[in-house]
């Protein structure tokens, strides 16, 4: 469920009209539901609340804007961040260090330092390196990084093959038939708090089957940690269930999942993590775009919006659908291919598609652009960087600027040599 609803034939979010944010704002530009992002938060807590104590740490690569993220600390949620520049997002929109957990394969010396100083509640760990490596820096501080060891449990989660995570080839992950004595080394490192072990074997995951398959060999992995002597008091399941994106998706509830990681975590007698992402702002959010020009094709017509893959990459980069509505729809139909303006066959948004029947002006929105939406946004071909916009009730704030290429290309010289 969203809150982005026809009023008088015409789309709102909540309470605001599209047509005055195009006005207002400018097209094309991403619009967020407020009451959307809290439902979604205030569902997922709720499923979850059969499985004992929990943390909620929103993996704000699915959308780390400032305003975004204040909603969702105000609903209790911690961040899961993946750079340094996510760590310091997370900061600055007053999630509490010790409630960030710091993930990814690359993380630099200096990223590990400045995640050290800002004293973050948890590092997952990728690799036996890392962990000697932040063991070293904690222990020359007098500090003991809180970690766990994130494993790959080597299942096929079922979905694209760019967002699974979680099989023995991905680069993510320690191999878990390896996990046991490598915890071992990990936990006698001075500058080291090893709690648990983490997982996370993919995005928009259809079906609970996989996830359980790996819970359940994470429970055997903590059985045998315990055997071994080891203080286990955090597990981190990780995020990735699907949304609905189209009509007939049929992603699991989040109550399924609640009651199926209910169920095989009984007896762990730990806390938990869950890192949701697209859970939570997915459908809370929609791309305004205006069409540019519809113009004739071989088979169907092109509607050429002014949206493109720069400001939203997932049909180019996933082959991914995103409903298109048109604002103030007409009740009739066309048969066109959807596409933007960049010079790329791949900036095609949907072809042969059966949508409202739209023209030149008109506005429309790309449903479901919460998620993985401006966080990829680039300024390729030149193109300003998409702003954003959080509606709340019946007003609405501009929450991130449309950056000009004047302002992007203000930052490059031309060296003296070249100016003569
Ligand atoms: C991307 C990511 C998530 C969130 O995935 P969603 O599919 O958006 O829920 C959680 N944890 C880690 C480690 C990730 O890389």
């Amino acid at each position: 469920m969203d809150h982005f609803t026809a009023v008088d034939g015409t789309l709102h979010c909540e309470g605001v009209n599209l047509e005055t944010i195009a006005q207002e704002v400018g097209t094309p530009v991403y619009v967020y539901s407020t009451a959307t992002l809290r439902r979604h938060a205030r569902v997922f807590r709720e499923a979850l609340s059969g499985a004992g104590r929990v943390h909620l740490a929103f993996a704000i690569k699915a959308n780390p804007n400032l305003a975004v993220l204040r909603v969702l600390a105000q609903e209790g949620y911690g961040a899961d961040v993946v750079s340094g520049g996510e760590m310091a997002r997370a900061l600055a929109a007053g999630i509490p260090a010790s409630e960030i957990v710091f993930s990814g394969v690359g993380k630099t010396r200096r990223e590990l330092s400045a995640a050290l100083d800002a004293g973050i509640g948890q590092f997952n760990l990728e690799l036996e390196e890392e962990g000697e490596v932040l063991g070293a820096m904690a222990h020359a501080r007098g500090l003991r990084a809180p970690a766990t060891l994130r494993v790959n449990p080597d299942v096929d989660a079922g979905t694209h093959a760019k967002i699974s995570t979680g099989r023995k080839e991905n680069k993510f992950g320690v191999d878990i038939d390896r996990a046991v004595e490598m915890y071992g080394r990990l936990a006698e490192q001075d500058g080291l708090s090893m709690r648990g072990v983490a997982i996370h074997i993919g995005s928009q995951l259809f079906d609970l089957a996989p996830l359980e398959a790996a819970f359940l060999r994470v429970g055997a992995l903590i059985a045998e940690l315990r055997k071994f002597g080891h203080f286990i008091s955090r597990v981190d399941l990780g995020g990735g269930l699907g949304v609905p994106y189209k009509a007939g998706d049929n992603p699991p509830s989040p109550a399924d999942y609640g009651a199926m990681v209910a169920r095989v975590t009984q007896d762990w007698d730990v806390e938990l993590m869950f890192e949701p992402g697209r859970l939570l702002t997915a459908n809370a959010g929609a791309l305004l775009t205006e069409v540019v020009w519809v113009k004739p094709g071989a088979v169907n017509p092109y509607v050429i919006v002014d949206a493109a893959m720069n400001d939203l990459a997932r049909p180019a980069m996933y082959d991914a659908w995103h409903d298109f509505e048109a604002v103030r729809p007409s009740g009739a139909r066309m048969t066109a291919n959807i596409a933007g303006p960049v010079c790329e066959s791949g900036d095609t948004f949907a072809m042969g598609r059966e949508i409202d029947r739209v023209s030149s002006g008109d506005l429309a929105i790309f449903r479901s652009a919460g998620a993985y939406g401006a966080t990829m946004a680039s300024t390729y071909n030149s193109r300003a960087l998409v702003p954003e916009v959080l509606v709340d009730g019946d007003r609405y704030a501009v929450v991130a600027d449309r950056i000009l290429p004047e302002t992007i290309f203000a930052a490059e010289r031309v060296p003296e040599w070249l100016l003569e």
